[in-house]
């Protein structure tokens, strides 16, 4: 199945300019998570304040779902609190594996909805969630 062409255009905008590939200065914690079933990597830059997602951003390399969803989900995760950023990488997480999303999770999910059809192929599921796995292993550290 392919992802319908509006999907496909966020994802590649991202893909190509991403506004959230650099590096932080002086971050909190510093993650890496990596898919070796396409090859793709990813650095997790994050630094917190009050419990608060103040500063977030990736390095990395992989193919264009990898890299598009890290840059995707740093636009939703910023300014967000630990728990709701927590809550976000488990809604992530479930749709791309094929749970029902109802109103409220599109919601909270905005942008990353371009994902949903990624649970049709599932070769691709595991670069979908690199960086929300390596997000939420981030946040769970912090609680
Ligand atoms: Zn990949």
């Amino acid at each position: 199945m392919e992802l319908s062409s509006i999907y496909s255009q966020i994802l590649t905008e991202h893909n190509s300019h991403p506004s959230n590939k650099y590096h932080l200065k002086d971050p909190t914690a510093v993650l890496q998570g990596i898919n070796p079933s396409c090859g793709d990597e990813i650095e997790l830059e994050l630094k917190f304040k009050d419990g608060i997602i103040k500063e977030a951003a990736f390095t990395g390399i992989g193919c264009a779902i990898s890299q598009a969803s890290a840059d995707i989900m740093i636009d939703l995760i910023l300014g967000k609190t630990i728990k709701e950023a927590i809550v976000l990488c488990e809604t992530f997480i479930g749709m791309v594996q094929g749970e029902v999303i109802d109103e409220a999770h599109r919601e909270i999910l905005d942008e990353a909805i371009a994902f949903q059809d990624i649970a049709h192929m599932p070769a691709r599921v595991k670069c979908a969630i690199l960086a929300w796995r390596t997000l939420e292993n981030a946040l769970n550290q912090q609680l």
